[in-house]
């Protein structure tokens, strides 16, 4: 079996599609799902929508690309927020140093109130980091984060890696891989160690290679696990296997009741 450890099922994009692609994702073997909030005003849909699907995983949190109609005020929500079903993880939260994004000071306080919810519900963090990992890891250690989590749609150094993994986190792999100019990603995932990734979509964004211009979904993820074994010259069942057991280590209210 399959986890895609990151997907927002929830986006409208989806709506008149999900029931189908579920049941094709599940005949795929792809068997479980965390879908991450971005805003705050997603949040009532993403609760409404998983008691539908018992494979859904969620996280809640306000995006950092997304901050631009958030307020802080929404942070105080949050850990009220993370009582609901099924919640595993606080995201997804982070920083994101694109020219069109928030102001860095306005990011870094979201996040890291934020992380202190996070930090109080003893919750792990799912982080959106883009070209922003020093900093993310600053605002860890700032706080004292020792929940660990995922990095997701990670495409640093090894140096980089190795920092997030020795705060527990593990790292995201993606669709990213699939693109043979893609070097230095491949050359990061050959040298990490099995217990540091685990796979994911970010559907419907990140299409695979050949697949661009189109919808990602989750049925993505055997394509993505074989794209790693490649890499890794490892068998694409370990791969599976190892990936499960990896984000059920950071995330592990994963299995605490399937209500
Ligand atoms: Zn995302």
């Amino acid at each position: 079996m399959y986890i895609d450890s990151h997907c927002h099922f929830d986006f409208d994009v989806f709506d008149d599609q999900r029931d189908a692609l579920m049941s094709r994702c599940l005949a795929s073997g792809v068997g479980g799902f965390l879908v991450p909030a971005t805003t705050h005003s997603s949040w009532s849909k993403l609760a409404s929508l998983i008691v539908n699907y018992p494979e859904w995983r969620a996280a809640y949190g306000l995006h950092p690309y997304f901050l631009r109609n958030a307020e802080l005020a929404q942070v105080d929500l949050l850990g009220e927020q993370c009582e609901s079903s099924r919640v595993v993880a606080v995201g997804e939260i982070g920083l994101d140093c694109w020219p069109d994004a928030v102001d860095m000071a306005v990011q870094i306080d979201f996040f890291s109130r934020q992380l202190s919810v996070a930090k109080s519900l003893q919750l792990p963090v799912i982080v959106h980091s883009r070209k922003s990992y020093d900093l993310v890891l600053k605002c860890l250690r700032n706080v004292k984060f020792q929940e660990g989590g995922v990095i997701h749609a990670f495409n640093g150094s090894l140096e980089q890696a190795k920092r997030f993994l020795d705060l527990g986190f593990v790292l995201g792999i993606g669709g990213t891989i699939t693109y043979p100019r893609a070097k230095k990603a491949h050359r990061v995932l050959a040298a990490l160690d099995s217990r540091a990734f685990v796979l994911e979509t970010d559907s419907p964004d990140m299409p695979l290679n050949g697949f661009q211009g189109e919808i990602n979904t989750p049925l993505s993820i055997p394509l993505i696990a074989q794209c790693v074994a490649t890499i890794r010259a490892e068998n694409v069942e370990l791969i599976a296997m190892q990936t499960c057991d990896n984000l059920l280590r950071v995330l592990p209210k994963w299995n605490e009741g399937s209500l």
